[in-house]
Formats: structure tokens, C-alpha cells, sequence
């Protein structure tokens, strides 16, 4: 049993915006391949990520891959962001920010402004003082900070005034449920003005139909990431989806396009 990356597109719906022909990033997403049963998501594995002994082996395997995978794409010609999941344990662990220099250090063509750690409330809930101590220094090195799954826990707002963060990433189960109920529009509508004042980007997470794209547009909201644009991918799929993507077969006279390059894979 094996430990591998794959990697989801981050797309930006607006000209001019992301440096990579309209796309932001990849938020890398880990995975098992198991001799048998195939490619395995966390689902199946979701303990050993935020286990005492684990949490950190895991984590900085995932920091070391990415890193890697950025480095080469950035040689490459591809600058594209890099985010990564770390998990609440890693995170709050006194060796995370050593992990992190020396992971940074390892990999000095990839700039730590292109990097972005992915953070859920479950490690400021745990000890807050500690995740934002963390994080600051994260900002310090240069990395970027996203709240992922934004809206879900009991603190949201709270973190956002507190932790520092560039980017909030509205979790899937709002974004989910705008077409078709009016408080999850008001969810995510509240989201993006907050944000907007606060000068944060926002993502959101689990698009997957044009309708989602066109009603999140309405809300100024151009940066998606979703099953409409790409499952996530090995990483040798991630140069030739970057080069067909095209943000404007995905206006309302394109649909078919958009539909068919969601098939793409997994
Ligand atoms: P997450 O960080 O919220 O990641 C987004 C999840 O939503 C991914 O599931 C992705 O495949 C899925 N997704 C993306 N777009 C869509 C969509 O349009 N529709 C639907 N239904 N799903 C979509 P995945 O890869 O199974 O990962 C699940 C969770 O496992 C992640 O949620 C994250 O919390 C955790 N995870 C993934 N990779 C890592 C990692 O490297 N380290 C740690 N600590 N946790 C990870
Ligand atoms: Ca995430
Ligand atoms: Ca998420």
C-alpha cells in the first residue's frame, strides 16, 4: 500500500485573474492505492490522518510530494498554487513549523507565496492559542492560509477575525443547496460580502453544474473548484487539463464542453 497526490483544479471564471490561463491552483488531495481494492480516498482511511503516531508521518509526506510536484510544475513553466490539507495533530505538533522549514528549504524553486496550507476549525477548537501562534508564523514564512469548509463548525466568524487568512473556502454542502434553498444562497451570499470587506478571497468548493456557476457568479464569486471543471487527478494529467482549459466554454452557450471535460478521469 502506497501513499499518492491527486490533485483538483482551482479556476478563476474571470479574465486576467490566475496566472496559469484561468487557473489558480490545485489543491492537492491524498490517496491510497491499495494493491487490490485500487485507488483509495480518505473516506476509507480518514483515522490515520489525524492519528497520535501518523498525523505527522502523513503530513509531511504530503508536504515533501507537493512541494516536489509544485517545484517541478513551476520549472516547467506552469506557476500554479499549491494548497494542502494539514490535518488538526500536524498542525498543532511543536515539530509542525520545523516540518515546514525544512520542507520549504528542500524546495527552493517553488516560492512559499504559491503554497497554501488548508486549515478546518478542528485545530484552533483544540488549542487556539497555539493555532494561531502557528499560522502567524505560516504568514511569516510566506505561506498562504486557507479556512477550509467555512461555515460548517460553531466558530466561523469568530476565526475569521481572529486567525490570519487569505482565503476562505465555502464548504460543499451550501454551495449544494443555492440552486434550489434560499438560506444556503443567504449563506454563501453573507460569506462572500463578509470577505469582500474583510479584502479575503473566497472559493467555493463542490461546483458542479453550470447553474451553481452562473448563481455564485450573480454573488461576485469567480473563484470555483468542483466535479464541473475536474475530479481530482494524478499529476501527470495536470499539464494537458491546464492547457485545455479555457474558462469561456463554461458560459451558458457552452455547456456540452464543460460537462464532457468533467468526465476527465477517476
Ligand atoms: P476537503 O479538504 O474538503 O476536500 C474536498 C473534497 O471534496 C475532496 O474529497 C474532493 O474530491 C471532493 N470534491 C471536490 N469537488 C467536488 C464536487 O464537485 N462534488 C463532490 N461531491 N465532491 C467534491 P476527498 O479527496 O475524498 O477528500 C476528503 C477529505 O479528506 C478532504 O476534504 C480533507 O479534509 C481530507 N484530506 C484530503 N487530502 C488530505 C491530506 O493530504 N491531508 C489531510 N490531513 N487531509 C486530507
Ligand atoms: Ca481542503
Ligand atoms: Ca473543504
Amino acid at each position: 500500500m502506497r501513499l499518492i497526490m491527486y490533485y483538483q483544479p482551482v479556476v478563476s471564471m474571470r479574465d486576467g485573474v490566475a496566472s496559469c490561463q484561468g487557473v489558480i491552483g490545485f489543491e492537492a488531495l491524498i490517496r491510497m492505492a491499495h494493491p487490490q481494492r485500487g485507488i483509495l480516498t480518505p473516506a476509507v482511511f480518514a483515522e490515520a490522518l489525524d492519528h497520535p503516531r501518523l498525523a505527522r508521518r502523513i503530513g509531511c509526506f504530503v508536504l515533501d510530494a507537493v512541494l516536489a510536484q509544485g517545484e517541478q510544475w513551476h520549472r516547467d513553466g506552469l506557476p500554479l498554487r499549491m494548497s494542502m490539507n494539514i490535518s488538526a495533530r500536524h498542525l498543532l505538533d511543536p515539530e509542525f513549523l520545523n516540518d515546514l522549514r525544512t520542507v520549504l528549504a528542500a524546495h527552493p524553486d517553488i516560492a512559499p507565496e504559491m503554497c497554501e496550507i488548508e486549515v478546518t476549525e478542528s485545530a484552533p477548537m483544540l488549542d487556539f492559542p497555539r493555532a494561531q501562534e502557528t499560522l502567524l508564523v505560516c504568514n511569516d514564512l510566506g505561506l498562504r492560509i486557507a479556512l477550509d469548509d467555512f461555515g460548517t463548525g460553531s466558530a466561523s466568524l469568530s476565526y475569521l477575525q481572529k486567525l490570519p487568512a487569505q482565503t476562505i473556502k465555502v464548504d460543499q454542502s451550501f454551495v449544494r443547496n443555492i440552486l434550489n434553498d434560499p438560506r444556503d444562497f443567504a449563506i454563501v451570499a453573507g460569506v462572500m460580502t463578509t470577505a469582500n470587506m474583510l479584502g479575503l478571497d473566497v472559493i467555493a468548493e463542490g461546483v458542479e453544474t453550470i447553474g451553481h456557476l452562473q448563481l455564485l457568479e450573480t454573488l461576485e464569486c469567480h473563484a470555483m473548484q468542483g466535479y464541473l471543471f475536474a475530479k481530482p487527478m494524478p499529476a501527470g494529467e495536470v499539464p494537458a487539463w491546464v492547457n485545455n482549459f479555457n474558462h469561456l466554454d463554461y458560459r451558458s452557450n457552452s455547456s456540452t464542453t464543460a460537462q464532457n471535460s468533467a468526465e476527465y478521469n477517476e
